[in-house]
């Protein structure tokens, strides 16, 4: 063992946090785990696993779940394709597979939505096998510690970077290696403001040693985010309301949201009240209040949203399409993106 790892597993033995999957070897409750936690805070994803699990305790009952419902407990997590690609993972394996979870690395690979870093922590963690994963919180302490100095995001880079963590893997427990390692990152070796001067690995760190803590791991490019403008039309009359389902291949798909409108440039407001879309919805009514929100502004990782939303009291509601019409009660019983939603509930200035 290298001072590297013995320091690690030590830090790790004292200072790891006790969370629920890391109580069990079912791969099935790792795979739900991994898959909730990417690119999610634990203190966010924990209530979802539970609730996950609580009603979906294993890969039979995923598998035969309405998407409705599985799209509604993963309201407000974002990333939605997640849900969406578990769904079809979890009806791969009980059709295809026996309804038994693959312990090969290469047959997790095969499950939908199951990259590389999902099928090493299922691997590695549910079969010990020694498969090493790579995340935001490795990629960041093995170039620090090791001195990568090839982009993380170039082939050069990730080329190296695995062949680091090939070479600190622990054949006789993978899992415990590849979780001490990732807690470590996430814990003790932050992006910013690392916990150096307590970091026994100081004298050995390149970054420390080097002073490029703050530099370490390099990128290469910056993620150029697209802005989108978004008009949303609330119709109402008395307690009912429109919605649709948002079925295209594009963000936030299966979700539903109020009736939109996305434009190219920011509307005024004449063509914000006055367009083919609110043609379609007013159908010749006359609303007797019309009211725009200010814009609000929604951050995901490759997109902008500036929204605006718009509100009509219609004298009757008429839905076609995959629009229909419910009662304000019933909106607890749909899954609706984060914004629409906080619209809805109020939230924001109605
Ligand atoms: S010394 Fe600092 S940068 Fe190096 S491994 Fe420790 S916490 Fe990370």
């Amino acid at each position: 063992m290298t001072h590297f790892t013995h320091y690690i597993y030590q830090w790790y033995d004292q200072n790891q946090r006790a969370l629920p999957w890391r109580l069990t070897r079912d791969p099935y409750l790792i795979w739900v785990a991994e898959t909730i936690l990417q690119q999610t805070r634990i203190s966010q994803g924990l209530p979802y696993y539970h609730r996950f699990v609580g009603r979906f305790p294993d890969i039979h009952s995923l598998a035969a779940a309405p998407e409705d419902e599985l799209m509604k407990m993963w309201e407000g997590l974002g990333y939605y394709s997640r849900a969406r690609n578990m769904h079809a993972a979890a009806r791969m394996v009980v059709n295809e597979m026996g309804g038994i979870f693959p312990q090969e690395y290469e047959n997790l690979r095969r499950l939908k939505g199951v990259g590389n870093y999902t099928a090493a922590a299922v691997a590695s963690i549910a079969f010990g096998k020694p498969y090493p994963v790579i995340d935001g919180n490795i990629t960041r302490l093995f170039s620090r510690y090791f001195g990568i100095l090839e982009p993380a995001d170039t082939p050069k880079g990730k080329n190296t970077l695995a062949g680091k963590t090939r070479e600190a893997m622990n054949h006789s427990d993978p899992g415990y290696h590849n979780q001490a390692m990732m807690e470590f990152g996430a814990l003790c070796c932050v992006p910013k403001n690392p916990s150096c001067h307590d970091c026994l690995l100081k004298d050995s760190c390149f970054a420390f040693l080097n002073g490029m803590t703050g530099l370490l791991p390099l990128k290469n490019k910056k993620i150029a985010r697209r802005i989108r403008r978004f008009y949303f039309y609330l119709l109402e009359n008395k307690e009912n309301i429109i919605i649709e389902k948002r079925e295209n291949a594009d963000i936030w798909r299966n979700l539903y949201q109020l009736p939109l409108l996305e434009a190219e440039e920011d509307l005024a407001d004449a063509a914000i009240l006055s367009n083919y879309l609110t043609r379609e919805l007013l159908a010749g009514e006359k609303p007797a209040v019309q009211k725009i929100s200010n814009t609000l502004r929604h951050e995901l990782t490759h997109q902008i949203i500036r929204a605006k939303f718009v509100r009509f009291k219609m004298p009757k509601l008429k839905a076609s399409g995959n629009r229909i019409i419910i009662n304000k009660k019933e909106i607890h019983k749909f899954a609706f993106p984060v914004l629409v939603r906080n619209y809805l509930a109020g939230t924001v200035d109605k």
